[in-house]
């Protein structure tokens, strides 16, 4: 499970899987009492997938750690979603999801008139997605333009082949991305899209913090999941994929501050008080309840 330069995967392999997971995490939302938002299609995508013969690799045996999880990705969710319809008000009407998994947001927000969303990812992630969209028969809120190809090679000429448009300003998203970039992929990242990025262009960002890449967090979580994967395999559960074996653990330049010195304007929340705003604060006497992290939203000047 190892990465590689050029590694590969479909939806229910490698780092294609973890899209299933926040499928999984977004499904179980509508249980919530009062729930942040409203994902119909999750719970399609997590049918086909265990028809297929995935098996959940979420803790479910750990109920606390799994609701700290469901919680973090709920206001992670909803953070984005209030992004994207936020710059849909202020006239924004091209949008471009990076590494865009299973996110339904091109279907479900209310896009304003003429949007285009781009989704990007890996070539048989959009094919899952587009199959099943289509068996259930969804109609995208937006016109909607997939883009397979990986984020390490040459996406912005891909996307351009697609019909973006980089003189107008753009809505742009990297949410779950970035632990499975390697740090420099992750420059060239943020520099391919400033210069993509007109003025006036927004931009959202899950951005992991020097605790989440330390080796002393890594250590405690494999730590954990050792004992889950021991615990699954004594119950005759499945075989649990490590996730943390899919993150590239190398010191990363400081997203916010990156922004900032090359012409954002720039605000950022860290998860655990998007969390408590949102009135789902992780539970109490954990360790590591959530991941470091901060949720950036910027604006091209
Ligand atoms: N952003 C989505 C969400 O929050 O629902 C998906 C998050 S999932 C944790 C990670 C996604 O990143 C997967 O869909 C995976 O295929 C995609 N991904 C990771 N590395 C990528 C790369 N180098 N090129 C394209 N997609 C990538």
């Amino acid at each position: 499970m190892s990465r590689t330069d050029d590694d590969t995967w479909d939806i229910t392999e490698s780092v294609g899987a973890t899209a299933l997971s926040v499928a999984r995490a977004r499904m179980l939302e509508a249980d919530a009492d009062c729930p942040l938002y409203t994902d119909p299609y999750a719970q399609f995508f997590v049918e086909a997938a265990i028809e297929a013969g995935w098996r959940s690799p979420f803790l479910d045996e750990d109920p606390l750690r799994a609701k700290a999880m469901t919680a973090y990705i709920a206001s992670r969710t909803k953070f984005f979603d209030d992004f994207f319809t936020t710059a849909g008000a202020n006239g924004v009407d091209q949008a471009v999801i990076l590494a865009a998994g299973l996110d339904t947001r091109a279907w479900r927000l209310p896009w304003i008139d003429g949007s285009t969303v781009y989704e990007i990812d890996q070539p048989k992630v959009l094919e899952f997605k587009d199959e099943v969209l289509a068996e259930h028969r969804a109609t995208p809120a937006a016109r909607y333009c997939a883009v397979a190809v990986d984020l390490r090679h040459d996406w912005p000429t891909a996307l351009r082949q697609n019909g973006f448009d980089p003189s107008t300003p753009t809505a742009w998203s990297a949410e779950g991305l970035l632990p499975y970039l390697p740090s420099a992929a992750q420059d060239a990242l943020f520099e391919q899209i400033d210069q993509l990025s007109a003025p006036g262009s927004r931009l959202s960002v899950e951005a992991f913090g020097d605790v989440f890449y330390s080796a002393e967090q890594l250590a405690r979580r494999q730590e954990r999941m050792a004992e889950a994967r021991r615990a699954a395999a004594e119950a005759g559960g499945p075989e649990l994929p490590d996730v943390t074996r899919l993150w590239y653990m190398e010191a990363r330049t400081d997203v916010a501050q990156w922004l900032t010195e090359h012409g954002w304007e720039v605000s950022a929340v860290t998860a655990i008080d998007l969390m408590k705003g949102y009135q789902r604060p992780a539970p109490d006497g954990l360790e590591d309840p959530v991941p470091d992290t901060v949720l950036i939203d910027a604006r091209k000047l």
